[in-house]
């Protein structure tokens, strides 16, 4: 497993956390042609990507992967300042755990000046876990 950062800044963020059968997006803040690239135009291996916030170097090349056919995971409060409506576009609520590919995902709320940031604790079995939080703090309380 490998992580390729192919952006990482308020230009557009993006990543591939891949091995040679599976492949998760994580953020889609930077032109969809550059995965493609990164990836030799082979997009099978693409088993999701995940979004954490609505900000537009996070996700605004999210239409461009729906219509690749790959599901898209983020809050509903993402959902909602994105204004995307797709079948593609699959919600999770804070501390939800789900699958994607080989991939298991928990989605976790974080503190951004946004709607309803999400961090994420990724696990593969080829990885342990990793955990993806980006644009924010932690508060282990709530005010
Ligand atoms: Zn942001």
């Amino acid at each position: 497993m490998e992580l390729i950062v192919l952006g990482s800044s308020s230009k557009g963020n993006c990543y591939l956390l891949k091995n040679e059968t599976e492949c998760l997006i994580l953020e889609c803040g930077i032109p969809f042609i550059e995965v493609k690239k990164a990836l030799d135009f082979n997009l099978a291996t693409v088993v999701g990507c995940l979004v954490t916030h609505e900000h537009g170097d996070h996700c605004k090349y999210v239409k461009d992967v729906i219509n690749s056919g790959i599901d898209v995971y983020m809050s509903s409060g993402t959902k909602e300042a994105i204004g995307i409506e797709s079948h593609r576009i699959k919600t999770v609520i804070s501390f939800d755990t789900f699958k994607v590919g080989g991939f298991t995902v928990l989605a976790f709320d974080v503190r951004h000046d946004c709607e309803e940031p999400f961090g994420y604790v990724i696990h593969h079995k080829d990885t342990g876990s990793i955990l993806f939080a980006t644009d924010t703090f932690y508060g282990a309380t709530r005010c």
